[in-house]
């Protein structure tokens, strides 16, 4: 008797699920990159009791009507065809799995209307095996999606939910990280009601810093210096605010990288950035700061986590080089005039 099968589709989503839905914040990423991508200049975040309901609703381009009930299917994707448009991807999201893996742990409402469409319609789903069915809605243009008691059917995860408290942190976090990697967005966080971020979306560099100090607290932008540097040979761009030594932390919360408008954590990054600090810092400070890096496309592959959160990068020396060497002469520029080797 054959002892293989395959698994349903619920099953296999919810496998996929445990990687990419590790908790709500990692819902409200994985939608927010889905707005970004969508071209939305403004979205707005609803957090209600924990994990009983998230709603987010952007303006962007919105959903086809015959495309809704594919949007949730697994490895389907509107933004790329072949493994070639992997190698220069530039939209956050290419794996067509977060909302399949979304709506196989929760109550999913996907609510759109597509630019110069007459109508609305949605679909939803409550993480069963079944083909959704589309009905009319009504919905300005762009997207709203609508995630309720998360992880219901999954009670394995739900265990591990912490309290409200501390899953809103986690949210709050992430809506902080996409917030910093679009200024030009503009972004409103509720909770529970309450509005907690209202971020307007910046066009001049006055506007851009009072972002980040409304994200990263007045007190970072004040003891922060401004950098744009370019390496012409390479190409390499990078731009963005440092903290002051005096500014230094006791823990390293306040670290924001972004390679191409994607937050990452990298060891290589770190590195280069401890470095840069080394001689200003002492043990156990953490350096602030706020960094974009922006190099051409096929020098970073994305794909190397579900999360998206690490990258690879083509030319790791090079690149630690160029942000080490860029921060380190910032920082030295400041230094009080550090008497030279020997002198009183
Ligand atoms: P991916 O982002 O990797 O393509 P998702 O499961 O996150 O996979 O989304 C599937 C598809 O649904 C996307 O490729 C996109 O075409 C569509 N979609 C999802 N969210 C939105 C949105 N907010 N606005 C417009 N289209 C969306
Ligand atoms: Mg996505």
């Amino acid at each position: 008797m054959s002892r293989i099968h395959l698994l349903s589709p619920r099953l296999a989503n919810q496998i996929a699920a445990g990687e990419v839905v590790e908790r709500p914040a990692s819902v409200i990423k994985e939608l927010l990159e889905n707005s970004l991508d969508a071209g939305a200049t403004q979205i707005e975040i609803d957090a209600e009791q924990g994990v009983k309901l998230m709603r987010l609703r952007d303006n962007g381009d919105g959903i086809e009507q015959e495309d809704l009930p594919l949007a949730l299917s697994r490895h389907a994707t509107s933004k790329i065809l072949a493994l070639e448009d992997l190698e220069a991807v530039c939209s956050l999201g290419f794996r067509g799995e977060a909302l399949a893996s979304i709506s196989s742990v929760s109550r999913l409402t996907l609510t759109s209307r597509r630019t110069g469409a007459d109508n609305a319609w949605q679909v939803q789903t409550e993480g069963r095996d079944m083909e959704p069915s589309v009905s009319p809605a009504a919905h300005p243009q762009g997207t709203s999606v609508e995630v309720r008691d998360l992880f219901f059917n999954t009670p394995a995860r739900r265990k591990f939910l912490r309290t409200e408290t501390t899953e809103f942190k986690h949210l709050e976090e992430v809506v902080k990280r996409l917030a910093l990697s679009r200024s030009d967005v503009a972004f409103q966080l509720r909770h529970n009601g309450r509005v907690i971020h209202q971020l307007r979306p910046a066009q001049t560099e006055a506007e851009h810093e009072r972002r980040i100090a409304s994200v990263c607290g007045p007190a970072f932008i004040d003891q922060a210096l401004s950098l744009d540097v370019s390496a012409e040979a390479s190409g390499l761009r990078l731009w963005g605010w440092i903290g002051l030594p005096t500014f230094s932390r006791s823990q390293a919360d306040l670290q924001y990288f972004f390679v191409n408008g994607r937050i990452i954590r990298d060891k290589l990054v770190a590195h280069a950035v401890r470095q840069a600090y080394q001689d200003v810092l002492f043990h156990g400070r953490h350096p602030a700061f706020v960094l974009y890096l922006e190099l051409d496309p096929k020098l970073v592959d994305v794909n190397v986590h579900p999360t998206k959160h690490e990258v690879r990068f083509r030319e790791g020396r090079l690149v630690h080089d160029f942000i080490f060497r860029t921060l380190h002469r910032v920082i030295a520029d400041v230094r009080p005039e550090a008497a030279p080797a020997g002198a009183a």
